[in-house]
């Protein structure tokens, strides 16, 4: 597998840093994780199409993690895709995506595109499971219904887990369990816990908690918020002091094999 990163941001951004989101390659099948601006031209900066993208997984609908959906959609229609494109929210927030898309008139259009729009308990049942490739996730605990996912795949067989914005939580150790690599919600520095809190996310520290309890292999510390502009030594420091593996703070259009 092979996550390439689109953005790492919180909501604030910087000119380093966009919005979180990447494409996980699973076995040879792109699952996009978030939707901010810009999906498209950031692709092929990577050298990748948006025809490529098999199914789009919203963690949540939070502004900037479901912006993008109506240009990414249109640019895809444009471009001619056909069949079926899978796109997984929290239970019960779908009707966001579908008034969003339909602002525009996107939502399914007569013609050969067809968006599957699937809302996700939650519950750790795989919501996609097909030769080795295994999908599955969390509800986490964020400010709105959020979901965290999980990916299993390729030989030998690697797992991929991703928190979305979260505060440190059993969901997340449970999503992280194993992990070669844990994507995981660091939106403040350390003695910012109580901020951190109450907006639903987590400090530096706590993700190198919750990676160490899930033992995972690496900690990617993600959506990094403008408390930790210019601080990454300093986090990444937070997170290595509480956690035995390797932490990375990827950068915007990185490549990351796992
Ligand atoms: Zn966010
Ligand atoms: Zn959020």
């Amino acid at each position: 597998m092979r996550a390439y990163v689109l953005g790492t941001s919180a909501a604030t951004t910087s000119p380093r840093r966009d919005n979180a989101s990447l494409i996980l390659d699973a076995g040879g099948r792109y699952i996009l994780i978030d939707c901010p601006g810009s999906v498209a031209h950031k692709m092929a900066r990577l050298s990748l199409s948006p025809l490529e993208i098999w199914g789009i997984f919203i963690t949540h609908a939070h502004p900037e993690h479901i912006y993008g959906l109506p240009a990414l959609i249109h640019l895809m229609r444009r471009k001619g895709r056909r069949g079926a494109l899978p796109i997984y929210l929290p239970l019960g927030e779908e009707w966001k995506a579908i008034r969003l898309l339909n602002t525009f008139s996107l939502f399914n259009k007569p013609g050969p595109f067809r968006i599957e729009l699937r809302g996700l308990p939650g519950d750790g049942e795989p919501f996609l499971q097909e030769g080795g490739l295994k999908a599955s996730c969390l509800r986490v605990d964020h400010k709105v219904a959020a979901n965290g996912i999980r990916v299993e795949a390729g030989r030998p067989r690697r797992i991929f887990a991703y928190t979305g914005d979260t505060r440190p939580c059993p969901n997340a150790v449970a999503l992280g369990k194993g992990s070669d690599i844990f994507f995981h919600d660091s939106t403040y520095p350390n003695g910012r816990a109580e901020e951190a809190h109450s907006q639903g996310h987590s400090t530096a520290g706590e993700a190198g908690d919750d990676a160490e309890r899930a033992g995972a292999r690496r900690l990617a510390l993600f959506h990094i918020g403008s408390a930790c502009f210019g601080k990454e030594g300093l986090i990444r420091r937070q997170a290595a002091a509480r956690f035995g593996g390797e932490v990375l703070i990827p950068r915007d259009l990185s490549a990351i094999d796992i």
